[in-house]
């Protein structure tokens, strides 16, 4: 039923500009075939989730490949969700993460792009002017039922059997003359307003899901909301008109929004306007109890972006990680091409995991070990350095005091060393990894090093540590080093090795070379293992050698 203008200004006031001038404002995109026009569309209600970021990169991806525009738009028409500081922090995440959007906002005053606005609050107004030009056309309709009317609709749908929703016959207002809706206004009754759903009967149809092929769905005949009483559009609504005016191609989101597809064509179609390709992304899963489960907002803190940076993952770590996610070949890309990045992969949004990627903290790991095996010292001090500024003020002083020992410390099996270590997978686990390598930190008791030497008599351990101190020279080159390790062993009854022991029980060996090296690191690391021990040796310093050794 079409709505005079005098109505239609009454329900949404005057001075809103015509559709006709909004179109002018927003010309087609000039794309050359093949080109795609992605973005992402977060609502800033809270943190990042790691699947927004996932989908971010998924977006980008299919954007920057085809040599098309990467959106970013805000989603803020629900106000009463809203956090505060959630859109800077959704677009500094993007930053970090160097998934660069062509087109969005910067911050709050400035953005890039000419489709814009891209926060749909400052967008009132486009929305407004379709609003009533629906209205006009009789697509949308003004719905004056209160909370309580449509809480009894829903008890008595519930009670009856009945679908719940507003649609056919429980669509009360849908109906409504001028007279009645004057009334209503008269009355000061608020009011939302409301799509009018050209179906009268659920038919199936098919839609084409660019992630999930060919599904069938109802024909949405529900009279969903598009306004609300604070005159903002829904999501529904707002993603069409943003959509259709941003030119957008490809709308790839969370699968949660797979059900609203039949509506969303159908809005399109109502319009005559052409919908983009839709691709529902499958939720990040993980673990629990052996059973799948979608990584939770509220039960994992791993499901926030912040965590990887707290943790300090590096940023490339956790996007190859998230592109393994999407797809599983890029893991062998990276292998065979170290040099390149996920940039120079080709991703194919049909090889999407459709039925949830799993989340798998020991792969992470293993990426991030590999990736921080190909930095330098230098690199990863650095980035070290970075993450303690705002994680770890205690870590920065330190390594403000003693920058040069740190480079030191991180460069044991790195520079200059034909196999690098593979041990260090996010910035907080380093400090902990290199304590003993400062005295405030090394709180060894000789109790302890005789507990950690089981194998070992008291007696023995003393020895060692009393003789070894006179052979120690700071001087000595690694083979040399070694050699006096292993004279020094062989001379005062070690084996060479186990297999040495096994074959000459008569000899009473008291252990092996390899015991006698683990003498030394015990007593200057406090750990049975550690990186190469010369290495380390040289690095800590003769001083806190021979003190060390000196313990027991
Ligand atoms: N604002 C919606 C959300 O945060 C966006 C869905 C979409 O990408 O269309 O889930």
């Amino acid at each position: 039923m079409a709505l005079s203008d005098e109505i239609v200004d009454r329900l949404m006031g005057e001075g809103i500009p015509s559709v006709e001038e909004i179109e002018k404002k927003y010309p087609p995109r000039m794309l050359s075939e093949g080109q795609c026009v992605t973005r992402i569309a977060p609502s800033p209600t809270g943190f990042m989730h790691l699947g927004s970021v996932y989908a971010a990169l998924i977006s980008e991806r299919v954007a920057h490949q085809s040599g098309g525009v990467f959106m970013l738009r805000i989603e803020d028409t629900d106000t009463k969700r809203e956090v505060e500081g959630a859109a800077e922090f959704i677009i500094k995440a993007l930053g970090d993460f160097d998934l660069k959007f062509d087109e969005g906002p910067l911050n709050d005053k400035q953005e890039v792009g000419s489709y814009g606005p891209y926060v749909q609050s400052q967008r009132k107004e486009i929305y407004q002017a379709y609003i009533k030009e629906w209205l006009k056309k009789g697509l949308a309709y003004p719905c004056f039922c209160s909370e309580e009317e449509i809480d009894a609709m829903r008890e008595r749908q519930s009670k009856t059997g009945g679908r719940p929703g507003y649609y056919g016959m429980w669509a009360k207002c849908r109906n409504l003359n001028e007279e009645q809706i004057k009334a209503n206004l008269d009355a000061g009754k608020p009011f939302v307003i409301r799509f009018r759903s050209p179906v009268k009967y659920m038919y199936k149809i098919a839609i084409e899901d660019v992630c999930r092929g060919k599904r069938f769905f109802p024909e949405n005949d529900l009279d969903i909301v598009i306004m609300k009483s604070d005159k903002l559009p829904t999501y529904h609504f707002a993603h069409l008109v943003d959509d259709h005016l941003m030119g957008t191609t490809h709308v790839l989101r969370g699968d949660e929004w797979l059900s609203s597809l039949p509506l969303h064509i159908q809005l399109f179609q109502v319009m005559g306007w052409n919908p983009p390709k839709y691709g529902h992304i499958a939720p990040i899963q993980k673990l629990e109890d052996e059973a799948r489960r979608k990584l939770s907002k509220r039960k994992d803190p791993e499901a926030n972006i912040a965590f990887y940076g707290e943790k300090g993952y590096p940023k490339e770590v956790v996007i190859n990680y998230l592109m393994n996610l999407a797809n599983s070949d890029f893991e062998d890309f990276i292998r065979a091409n170290p040099d390149k990045n996920y940039r120079d992969f080709e991703f194919k949004i049909e090889r999407l995991n459709n039925s949830g990627p799993l989340l798998d903290f020991v792969k992470l790991e293993n990426i991030s070990k590999e990736f921080i095996a190909t930095l330098s010292a230098d690199e990863l001090y650095d980035r070290l350095y970075d993450w303690a500024v705002k994680y770890d003020r205690n870590l920065q002083k330190l390594m403000d005091e003693k920058s040069n020992y740190f480079k030191q410390i991180l460069n044991i099996e790195r520079g200059n060393c034909d196999r690098v270590r593979k041990d260090y997978y996010m910035m907080s686990a380093i400090y902990p990894e290199i304590k003993y390598f400062f005295d405030d930190e090394f709180k060894l008791t000789a109790e302890d090093v005789f507990e950690l030497l089981p194998n070992l008599s008291r007696d023995d351990v003393k020895f060692i540590a009393d003789e070894y101190v006179n052979l120690y020279n700071p001087a000595d080159s690694k083979e040399e080093w070694f050699a006096k390790v292993k004279e020094f062993a062989l001379a005062n009854g070690y084996a060479k090795n186990a297999k040495e022991i096994t074959k000459n029980p008569e000899m009473a060996y008291k252990g092996t070379v390899s015991d006698v090296a683990t003498v030394l690191r015990v007593l200057i690391t406090g750990r049975r293992e550690s990186p190469d021990l010369y290495s380390i040796m040289q690095v800590i310093g003769n001083e806190r050698v021979i003190s060390r050794l000196k313990l027991i």
